[in-house]
């Protein structure tokens, strides 16, 4: 038997929209909330029911799930009378999958703690499809009996469960992982837009690379799927992946180690933001790469 039944589901954006859909398909009790009442209604269309203040949606449930777009945002649904932790815990647990600094994980497990709350740090990782799909990769951390009870909510919603260990290594994981691709959608982008300026068709290039070690999941699914099949809506978009560089250069220069790659990439999401692209899937760095090579071509 589960021992989670009822969930609470703080945003229902791409992901959170996603995620919850498949919790109810999975038979679990969904209460969603999202400052944008759409999100709510789109999920409630589905078969959720909807909470009209964090603290209902925790009221309702024996988890929390928060996706939302960082630490700042978590902290803000957690805090205040019309928070979630305004309810008490009587073994209710909270588990975060937004992307944040693995500090401000530890941080965060610390204010649940201090109001009796039991916390999993729980990133999300692959795409938005595959969050639609329930195909996705989770990342946790945290103390055994509350990742016990979690992996059936996990399962209900993808097929990669991997165990971090303890709050803040799975957030380091998703960061370290982020980074990789994050600073490779520049590259593709760069080199994709070097393969049409000599009138090498994609496809022809894609033959190339995706058989060779240059591959990466950008040249194999993302860039084929979104940007050169004429879809930038965002699956993940360049403002949340500016976002992540920055947490993981943080974390980079916390440590100590030089991030000769990320400081470039991001000139190319900053230039990207300030073409007001900001809100584009990150494949969409290919048409930066593309106007910026017109430009200067005159
Ligand atoms: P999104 O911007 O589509 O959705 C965020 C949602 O949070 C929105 O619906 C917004 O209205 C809501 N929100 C913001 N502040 C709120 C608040 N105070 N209270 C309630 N709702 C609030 O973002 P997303 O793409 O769904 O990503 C969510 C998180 O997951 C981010 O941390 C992102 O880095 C991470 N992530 C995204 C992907 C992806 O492919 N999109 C993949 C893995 C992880």
């Amino acid at each position: 038997m589960r021992s989670i039944e009822k969930i609470g589901f703080i945003g229902l954006g791409t992901m959170g929209r996603a995620m919850a859909g498949n919790l109810i398909k999975g038979g679990f009790e969904v209460y969603g909330f999202d400052i944008d009442p759409a999100a709510v209604e789109a999920l409630m269309a589905a078969g959720s029911g909807s909470a009209p203040s964090p603290r209902e949606a925790a009221r309702a449930a024996d988890l929390v799930i928060t996706m939302l777009p960082n630490a700042p945002d978590v902290e803000a649904v957690l805090s205040g009378p019309a928070g979630v932790l305004a309810v008490a815990a009587e073994g209710r647990r909270l588990m975060n999958c937004s992307t944040i600094d693995p500090a401000e994980a530890r941080g965060l497990a610390a204010l649940a703690s201090g109001a009796g709350w039991s916390y999993i740090d729980c990133p999300v990782g692959r795409t938005a499809a595959d969050a639609a799909a329930g195909t996705s990769l989770f990342m946790f951390g945290g103390d055994e009996s509350d990742k016990q009870a979690v992996r059936p909510v996990l399962e209900a919603m993808g097929n990669a469960i991997v165990d971090c260990g303890a709050v803040g290594q799975a957030s380091t994981i998703k960061i370290v992982n982020n980074y990789l691709s994050i600073t490779a959608a520049v590259a593709t982008a760069e080199a994709l837009a070097l393969a049409a300026a000599g009138d090498v068709p994609p496809e022809a290039a894609f033959r190339v690379i995706n058989n060779t070690i240059a591959m990466n999941g950008h040249t194999k699914t993302n860039f084929p799927k979104k940007v050169l099949a004429g879809d930038v809506e965002p699956g993940f978009s360049i403002d949340l992946a500016y976002k992540d560089l920055g947490i993981a250069m943080a974390a980079m220069k916390r440590e100590g180690i030089p991030c000769f790659l990320g400081r470039s990439a991001q000139v190319a999401y900053e230039e990207a933001r300030r073409r007001g692209q900001g809100s584009r899937d990150w494949s969409d760095l290919y048409n930066l790469l593309r106007t910026l090579w017109k430009e200067r071509k005159g």
